[in-house]
């Protein structure tokens, strides 16, 4: 079994960080974004009364073929 990583670049911070390409929160799969800027987005969104992005569970796990 193998275990695959995209590393990229956070569209929001510019950090770069791990990500599974298939999960990670991402506009239209170009622009990713890392968690803790989901997570500030997340609470900037629910105190406008918006609903918070869905983050899955293995957004930011490896790939597991
Ligand atoms: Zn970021």
């Amino acid at each position: 079994m193998s275990y695959m990583l995209l590393w990229m670049n956070c569209g929001e911070c510019g950090k770069l960080f791990a990500s599974n390409p298939h999960k990670v929160p991402s506009i239209d799969r170009k622009i990713a974004f890392c968690k803790e800027c989901i997570v500030r987005a997340n609470d900037q969104r629910i105190a406008m009364g918006l609903e918070p992005i869905a983050i899955h569970p293995e957004a930011y796990e490896p790939v597991k073929d």
